[in-house]
């Protein structure tokens, strides 16, 4: 994973800010790196669906189970905004010299958000699937930020 820069990270975060411009957004690159290898039904293991009520979610067409794009990842039942989120994903990983109370003045968020979420990041990169999808993640966001420049 490619570190950034304290001197080029405002430069980054301000190029996030025109990709991404909402949760559904950053929704939208989970939705897709999630389901990437296709749909499987967590309850009933059907492999078609339709979408669901929420933005991006998917519907089993069998089972009728709903699931977000956010179950079963970091970003599950997270209290903040997912935009945030992603954020502090980004500062965390790609700038890890920088502490939570930086992250936290940098992202007007309470410390304790942003110290307790990015130890959430960290205890799941010591998994070694939970790690390959945050690197995944990241390249996918900075992908999409890189193709606007
Ligand atoms: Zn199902």
């Amino acid at each position: 994973m490619t570190t950034i820069n304290i001197e080029n990270l405002n430069n980054h975060l301000e190029k996030f800010h025109k990709v991404f411009l909402n949760d559904d957004d950053c929704l939208e690159v989970l939705a897709e790196l999630k389901w990437s290898d296709g749909f499987i039904c967590s309850k009933c293991g059907n492999t078609n669906y339709c979408s669901g009520k929420s933005a991006f979610s998917r519907r089993c067409t069998k089972c009728k189970k709903e699931e977000s794009a956010t179950a079963n990842t970091i970003f599950h039942r997270c209290k903040f905004s997912l935009k945030k989120a992603f954020e502090i994903l980004l500062l965390a990983c790609q700038a890890p010299v920088i502490s939570s109370y930086k992250i936290s003045e940098y992202l007007q968020l309470r410390h304790m958000t942003c110290y307790s979420f990015k130890k959430k990041i960290m205890d799941c990169r010591e998994n070694t699937n939970d790690n390959k999808f945050i690197a995944r993640l990241i390249s996918q966001i900075n992908t999409k930020i890189s193709n606007t420049e």
